[in-house]
């Protein structure tokens, strides 16, 4: 079967959101269609064992939906990468440069032990500042990066040049 078509027939775009001249991505019918989900959450876990990951990083808050389910389909634990002061204990802390402004992402400390793999998973890849500052947390926090998986990618954005910088050469990949 088409994964991609089954997964883009069940994304909404809505123009104008959450500003003028945006055209925004809505997830919300994939998340609410039995079949569209499950398809998703297998190929999810279906990478992160291809790829030998020993953890699942979900990025806030659209992330979490996704790698949650995955990490558990792949027998694996779930690590939350969050946004500033949601966490406690000892944090490592990345900021990175959004359109106005910038904004801060957040992992635990002793989110991985030395040597773990990780998956990172995001919904949508726009302009990569939020998964390339999550990929220098989870190298912080001592993990290696087994790859990136992305529902999907707004290529006109140039995320994915961005980003490579990012990747050291891990995959990443879009569904
Ligand atoms: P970036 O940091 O790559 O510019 O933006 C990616 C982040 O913004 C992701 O965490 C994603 O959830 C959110 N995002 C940006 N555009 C869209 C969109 O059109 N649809 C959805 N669902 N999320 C978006």
């Amino acid at each position: 079967t088409d994964l991609a078509g089954l997964l883009s027939s069940r994304i909404r775009d809505v123009p104008d959101y959450p500003k003028p001249g945006v055209l925004f991505k809505d997830i919300a019918p994939l998340l609410a269609d039995a079949e569209a989900f499950a398809a998703l959450t297998r190929a999810l876990a279906e990478r992160a064992t291809a790829l030998g990951a020993t953890k699942v990083v979900g990025l806030e808050a659209r992330g979490f939906v996704l790698a949650a389910p995955a990490a558990f389909a792949a027998g694996l634990g779930f690590v939350p990468v969050r946004k500033k002061g949601k966490l406690p204990g000892e944090v490592h802390a990345q900021s990175y440069d959004l359109e106005y402004g910038s904004a801060t992402l957040e992992v635990q400390c002793d989110a991985f032990t030395p040597g773990e793999r990780v998956l990172v998973v995001d919904d949508v890849l726009a302009t990569g500042g939020t998964i390339g500052a999550s990929l220098d947390l989870v190298r912080r926090a001592g993990a290696e990066l087994a790859g990136v998986v992305v529902l999907m990618e707004l290529g006109f954005l140039d995320g994915r040049e961005r980003l490579a910088a990012h990747l050291d050469g891990a995959p990443l990949e879009t569904l």
